[in-house]
């Protein structure tokens, strides 16, 4: 990985923790050394290069990844980041935690990811199509409503969706709604997917508050990440009664012990691009955020921010991750030791690739369920999935993330061994 900077604080290999939770979970579950091996490495990946004409003239080359880490239980399912620092071990991380959170959703995919190595703010809308339909072309014959089908995640968004929908589309010879989710909803997307993701982290949030004994309404929290995950995040705990003491973006953060005026904040982004400098609110920097005095802690941003520098000083009761592999093996390990109750990315975030599901039901039925209907099943999941995995952690005094990740591993390794190894 790159040099860690307050923005990208990871401090390890995302790989790397990815593949300490799967060995954890093939020992628990007495697998052997081959299905490691199987699991450890995906299945298929591509580097593309992608020539890009600026806006200037000039030419610029973008590296571009795209990993499918199994694809047992179904097409490969995954997000495409666009961050300047992505590189291939930070996508096969990503791709292996969507096949677990697919498999413990029990929802009919295998698991990928896409990554461009590209810093979005820095590039026109004009440049960003470009970027985006050279992209698709590259990877397009890896990708499809039965291959594999890409999703928005970090640094991109539905106008990117609906630009990878055309281009495949167009060069297939006929529209194909299910070839990505996350669409606008003009174009085959889903009522309530632009949500779901924050939605699902609220609905364990307030499950797990519960669980450790917290009344919502008299519960604190803190919440990195303004974007598509963090400011449903904040909005949704703010609706429940949960005091949101903070919140960060990319550019800074803001507190007020009181609890901020969410709704206020949202106002605030929207005129202003960012949460900085919102009145009746101070400042404070991403790093106090994660160490703040509250009940509930939520990354949602990036990989690494909870580690082996600050783990120790979370003083948060509950973690629940909003972002994907936001707590590295060696905090993880630390915040058990000292009895703080996370709750695994794989569960928490996972309300996006339900709703993403829906879409792709939606899509390739043409037909179209009422935002009640998306949001009931939305919410089934998640709670019979919080409750499948808390009951799954007390009976052999588990992690949530150790019970997830092995009930998860133990669903995707019975898909194999039932489909058999070929030829
Ligand atoms: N990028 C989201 C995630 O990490 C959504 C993936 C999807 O909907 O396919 O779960």
């Amino acid at each position: 990985m790159t040099t860690p900077t307050e923005e990208h604080p990871v401090t390890g290999n995302p790989l790397d923790d990815a593949r300490s939770q799967l060995r954890e979970a093939i020992d628990l579950l007495g697998l052997d050394e081959g299905m490691y091996e199987l699991l450890a490495a995906p299945r298929r990946e591509i580097t593309v290069s992608i020539p890009l004409r600026r806006d200037d003239g000039s030419v610029e080359v973008i590296t571009g990844h795209r990993v499918q880490h199994n694809y047992s239980r179904g097409p490969g399912k995954g997000g495409l980041r666009y961050a300047p620092d992505v590189d291939l071990d930070e996508v096969r991380a990503l791709a292996m935690w969507m096949t677990w959170k697919c498999a413990l959703l029990d929802v009919p995919y295998g698991g990928a990811k896409g990554g461009v190595a590209i810093d979005p703010r820095h590039y026109s809308a004009a440049e960003l199509e470009r970027v985006t339909r050279r992209y698709t072309s590259e990877i397009a014959p890896l990708i499809g409503p039965a291959h594999d089908i890409p999703a928005p995640d970090v640094g991109t968004d539905e106008q990117t969706m609906a630009w990878m929908m055309d281009t495949y589309s167009v060069n297939f010879g006929h529209t194909v709604l299910g070839v990505v989710t996350g669409k606008p909803i003009s174009l085959g997307g889903s009522l309530g997917r632009a949500s779901a993701t924050s939605r699902g982290v609220v609905i364990v949030a307030l499950q797990a508050l519960a669980h450790v004994g917290l009344d919502p309404r008299a519960a604190t929290a803190a919440v990195q990440g303004f974007g598509k995950v963090g400011r449903g995040a904040a909005r949704f705990l703010a609706d429940a009664g949960v005091t949101v003491r903070a919140v960060s973006d990319q550019y800074g953060g803001v507190q007020r012990a009181d609890g901020l005026d969410v709704a206020a904040l949202e106002a605030h982004v929207d005129a202003t691009g960012s949460v900085v400098g919102f009145a009746g609110a101070e400042p404070i920097e991403n790093a106090d955020l994660l160490e703040l005095d509250v009940d509930l802690l939520v990354p949602a941003a990036v990989e690494g921010v909870i580690n082996g520098s600050n783990a120790e000083r979370v003083r948060a009761r509950l973690v629940v991750e909003g972002a994907n592999g936001p707590t590295t093996a060696e905090a993880d390990a630390v915040l058990a030791e000292r009895g703080v109750v996370v709750v695994p990315d794989i569960l928490a975030n996972a309300g996006g690739v339900i709703v993403s599901y829906f879409e792709w039901v939606q899509a390739n039925q043409a037909y179209w369920w009422t935002e009640d209907e998306v949001e009931g099943r939305l919410a089934d999941r998640m709670t019979a999935a919080w409750r499948h995995v808390l009951a799954h952690s007390r009976s052999l005094d588990l992690t949530l993330r150790a019970a997830a990740t092995s009930l998860a591993v133990k669903r995707v390794a019975d898909a194999h061994l039932q489909r058999g190894l070929y030829p």
